[in-house]
């Protein structure tokens, strides 16, 4: 079992003038044996962060740790960290047989001799409930649901410390999305593996992880155990993502649309200043009298002192009390 930890790193695209900051000062830790889900809609920077685990992006600054050791500075021949990616064509090869692509995986030295091989390779089928019987079939011989099955048992060849899955149900059919869920799961425990798991729908995050972190336009903006943090969101853009209205705890004087949830994402190239979300944000400054700072300040600064480390001027705190309703729904009289 492996801590992976992500230490305020950033990865730029592109050259001065024309590139874009996709990942911004992230720092985030996988603790050892536990599931993090990573949550944000698309462009947030999820696939970006999560490449630099594997050396596929390179970091502009910070460090990626596992165990405290810097990724880079890893001994050759095994790689603790795997990655499983949404379309599992980019890790199986469509002309091998999806036994010796899960064989090729194997870390340098390991199962030596065709027999133990063909062992290992039916073991891993078996982990991912496939017929160890089917070795020698082509990846398009499967169905999407089995060729995903594959991508992680393929990840397992490597005998990893840490998996990284990145929408690996997102390409899926919504009727064997659970199955290949609970099956993550399920291989999760029984390994104790340290899992950081990328999608951009929060039910789906929220059914695995033990804790969760919100991604908005390259920066977290709230994280903290899952339960936590979905019974109570900090951050309007959580609980936009949770599909609630936001709380209004306070009386506040409304100064524009009751609606910004609409409004087009920013341009990552250029993103807002102050609070990235303030111009979607249904309780910031375009809705929210007196709430300029958010236009202004970076709420990042000082996050770390907020309930769930909220990047935000104006976290929503606890949420209100509905209000009593008697069994037709109107609300009761006071007094
Ligand atoms: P997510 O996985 O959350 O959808 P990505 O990490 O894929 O987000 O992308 C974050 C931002 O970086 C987006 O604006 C995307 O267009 C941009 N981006 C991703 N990969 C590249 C690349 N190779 N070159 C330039 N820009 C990229
Ligand atoms: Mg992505």
């Amino acid at each position: 079992m492996s801590e992976l930890r992500f230490d305020d790193v950033s990865v730029r695209y592109g050259n001065r003038r024309h590139g874009l900051t996709a990942v911004d000062g992230v720092s985030l830790t996988v603790p050892s044996g536990a599931v993090v889900g990573l949550v944000g809609e698309s462009g947030s920077g999820k696939s970006t962060l999560a490449r630099t685990a594997v050396g596929l992006s390179p970091v502009t600054s910070g460090r990626v740790l596992l165990d405290g050791t810097d990724i880079g500075r890893l001994p050759r021949g095994r790689r603790p960290i795997q990655m499983v990616f949404q379309d599992p064509y980019s890790s199986l090869d469509p002309r091998m047989t999806i036994g010796d692509s899960i064989a090729e995986a194997f870390p340098r030295g390991a199962h030596r001799g065709r027999s133990a091989r063909r062992g290992e390779v039916g073991r891993l089928l078996e982990l991912v409930n496939l017929d160890p019987d089917r070795a020698e079939v082509l990846p398009r011989q499967l169905s999407g649901g089995q060729r995903q099955r594959v991508a992680l048992a393929r990840a397992l060849a490597g005998q990893p410390d840490v998996v990284i899955a990145d929408e690996i149900t997102s390409a899926l059919d919504v009727s064997v999305q659970g199955a290949v869920l609970n099956l993550v799961r399920d291989v999760q425990r029984q390994l104790g593996l340290s899992m950081l798991f990328i999608s951009h729908n929060l039910a789906v995050v929220r059914y695995l992880s033990d804790f969760v972190a919100v991604m908005y336009l390259g920066r977290i903006v709230e994280a903290g155990p899952t339960d936590r943090v979905l019974a109570d969101p900090q951050h309007p853009y959580t609980r936009d993502l949770l599909g609630a209205a936001p709380a209004r705890h306070e009386p506040v004087a409304a100064v524009g649309p009751e609606s910004v949830a609409d409004v087009e994402p920013p341009d990552p190239h250029d993103p807002p200043h102050g609070c990235r979300y303030h111009p979607r944000c249904p309780v910031g400054p375009l809705v929210v009298a007196g709430r300029d700072v958010c236009t202004t300040d970076d709420p990042s600064v000082g996050a770390d002192q907020r309930p769930h480390d909220a990047a935000c001027h104006f976290p929503l705190g606890k949420s209100p009390v509905p209000p009593i309703t008697d069994l037709s729904g109107r609300p009761t009289p006071v007094g």
